[in-house]
């Protein structure tokens, strides 16, 4: 039985100063929670952040990476830093990096690899933009996006990726697909591991549903079968929302 999995994405929000305060505040809410919870801050932000979850059941990641260790490359934080941070996810392919930072299947795949590589789990989001939803093509670029993510992948490393189905005209909006929807979508990329990789990989496989997840509907989302937890954006920034997000049959 898979556990539910709830992963905050802090996108460019909260100083390194403001990191720790927020920590604290959310640490006794939700010391109890079924679930694997997990905070996505900014690259400035884990350390604050890894030191005020220890010995806690948080864990951190970074929102982005580059694929390679070190080197020439100004500007970008590797896996290995990220790591060395302590660190343990990191989301990959995230449509604001997609669209805003021009970061194609073929990127996500490097980073999927390295992220790997460097004993970091990736989460990766795919989704549809609404145009895409417009013509039916959900299936179709959902499992493309997928494919490519993980293409060369070795099979005894696929269990290790978290997927996030994330349809674009759902982030940030207020508006969400009915929960039927995302299950069965869901439901067809757990079929495209199956196929690929088998029964016990699909089986064990992460995959959450984001967009537009706030306290309200978290719980409607997160019972369906295939719906393993979520990611989660604007909704995470005050951790009494977050918390309640997390507590979801509470
Ligand atoms: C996200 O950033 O991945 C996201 C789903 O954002 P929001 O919850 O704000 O829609």
């Amino acid at each position: 039985m898979r556990k539910k999995f709830i992963v905050g994405n802090m996108k460019m929000n909260k100083l390194p100063s403001e990191i720790g305060p927020y920590i604290e505040r959310l640490k006794p809410l939700v010391k109890d929670a079924e679930g694997d919870v997990v905070l996505c801050v900014p690259s400035t932000n884990i350390q604050n952040a890894v030191l005020h979850t220890k010995g806690t059941n948080i864990k951190v990641g970074a929102q982005n990476m580059y694929w390679k260790a070190q080197g020439a490359f100004t500007g970008a934080v590797s896996p290995l830093m990220i790591k060395d941070l302590g660190a343990e996810y990191v989301l990959v392919g995230h449509s604001e990096r997609r669209q805003l930072f021009i970061e194609t299947d073929w990127s996500v795949n490097k980073k999927v690899a390295a992220a790997l590589e460097y004993g970091l789990t990736p989460i990766v989001c795919i989704g549809e933009n609404l145009e895409q939803r417009a013509h039916n093509r959900i299936e179709e670029v959902i499992i493309v996006q997928l494919s490519l993510a993980l293409r060369d992948i070795p099979k005894h490393d696929i269990h290790k990726i978290i997927i996030a189905y994330e349809p674009l005209w759902a982030i940030g909006t207020g508006q969400t697909p009915k929960k039927e929807e995302v299950n069965e979508i869901i439901g067809w990329v757990r079929e495209k591991i199956r196929t690929s990789y088998g029964e016990k990989i699909a089986e064990e496989m992460i995959i959450q549903y984001g967009g537009s997840v706030n306290a309200t509907n978290s719980k409607r989302f997160f019972n369906m079968p295939e719906i393993d937890g979520g990611l989660v954006g604007g909704a995470c920034l005050e951790p009494e929302e977050f918390a309640k997000i997390i507590n979801y049959n509470d």
